[in-house]
């Protein structure tokens, strides 16, 4: 699933600090550099940027 250039280019980080994301195109996943959140995107590309749904990557345990 590619994801929308332009959606690619301006979405950003939900949280308060509003960094860019990367697209993970293997795991269909936007993913924060500043949080470690990853978004995912559903098979019809819309992203699901709710922080309370974004999985939180480096930690295993969600603490
Ligand atoms: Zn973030």
């Amino acid at each position: 699933m590619t994801l929308d250039p332009l959606l690619r280019e301006i979405l950003v980080c939900p949280t308060e600090h509003h960094a860019r994301l990367e697209y993970d195109e293997t795991a269909s996943e936007l993913l924060c550099t500043e949080c470690d959140r990853a978004y995912a995107v559903d098979p019809d590309g819309i992203p699901n940027m709710l922080i309370d749904d974004a999985r939180r990557r480096g930690s295993a345990s969600a603490s």
